[in-house]
């Protein structure tokens, strides 16, 4: 199991990355063709969203946006970003076609699904607990949580992603700021969309008041000390700069938290992405081709990888004090 976990299968990619190019004609028409920039009607300047800092170093520029680095916390985040209402826009037209991921290569989501799932039960211990995941997507993860007796309940906004989940499932519609429920909840879940969530703090806020006592919220998120990202900068999937506004790090994660209500119980580095990294090195296309006849690069194994927490993505739980 720990296997899959740690090596994303190729084909993944693929999907991801024919999905980006997909939408990149739609992300083109909010270019400003003079600047190359997104056009100022859509977007609006920031601070760090974590710690509010002024002072950012810029990385790179993609397509029509800029990625930044905040220089107290090590944030990296979009600035300009999308204002709110274009990128619900975007999420409730564009959808990420997760449930072609999930039924491609189940293997895989089980597995990192399962991990998550894990993580959750060692520190609950209890049987039917009430879920809500965030941006659930088509329902996946919340399948297998409904197999082991869970409650559940998804978020999502993408019309084609709810058509799917509603089948199996409750499925709230509206951004998740402005639920209002009186339901209350042992877990929230958000596989890989926290980074999508313009204002993280306000997030946490909302999280605490839909917690029960001793509620825990459990995030993977992109991680953007990741030795993928950092070798492959602005051609790096995880730089996409419409939908991840904000990509954490373990240090700007524990910037976040430290200031809350909550505690961290555990923060966990997974999958490698050393294909990706490896082909890219060998002058090749990261995301496309085979892995066979690549330099060896021994050096470079999962061990040394996640003991630096240099994982692509980050599994966090943290708990309500
Ligand atoms: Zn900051």
């Amino acid at each position: 199991m720990t296997k899959i976990l740690l090596s994303d299968p190729d084909k993944l990619h693929k999907i991801r990355k024919k999905q980006y190019e997909t939408n990149q004609a739609y992300r083109l028409s909010f270019l400003d063709k003079k600047t190359k920039y997104y056009k100022k009607k859509f977007t609006t300047r920031r601070n760090c969203p974590v710690c509010n800092h002024k002072d950012s170093i810029i990385l790179f520029k993609k397509d029509g946006g800029v990625f930044v680095k905040c220089k107290k916390c090590s944030m990296v985040y979009l600035n300009p970003v999308f204002k709110d209402k274009a990128l619900i826009d975007y999420y409730k037209n564009n959808s990420d076609n997760q449930h072609l991921a999930c039924i491609q290569s189940p293997k895989f989501y089980t597995s990192i699904y399962g991990a998550g799932i894990s993580m959750i039960n060692r520190k609950l211990k209890k049987k039917d607990l009430h879920i809500l995941d965030v941006g659930c997507c088509s329902g996946f993860f919340l399948d297998m949580c409904k197999k082991i007796n869970w409650q559940t309940i998804g978020l999502e906004l993408n019309k084609t992603d709810i058509e799917i989940a509603q089948k199996n499932h409750e499925i709230w519609s509206t951004p998740l700021e402005s639920i209002k429920t009186k339901k209350k909840f042992d877990v929230i879940t958000f596989w890989d969309c926290f980074e999508h969530l313009k204002h993280p703090k306000k997030i946490l806020t909302k999280c605490f008041g839909l917690l029960k006592k001793k509620g825990v919220i459990f995030f993977q998120i992109p991680n953007s000390d990741s030795f993928a990202a950092k070798i492959l900068r602005d051609k790096c999937n995880m730089f996409d700069t419409i939908e991840h506004v904000n990509l954490f790090n373990k240090k700007s994660f524990n910037y976040l938290i430290k200031k809350s209500k909550y505690k961290l119980i555990k923060i966990k580095s997974v999958i490698d992405e050393l294909n990706v990294t490896k082909k890219y090195l060998n002058y090749e296309d990261p995301y496309y081709g085979t892995t066979e006849n690549l330099t060896k690069m021994n050096f470079l194994n999962e061990k040394n990888i996640h003991s630096n927490f240099l994982g692509y993505k980050l599994q966090i739980l943290i708990q309500k004090k």
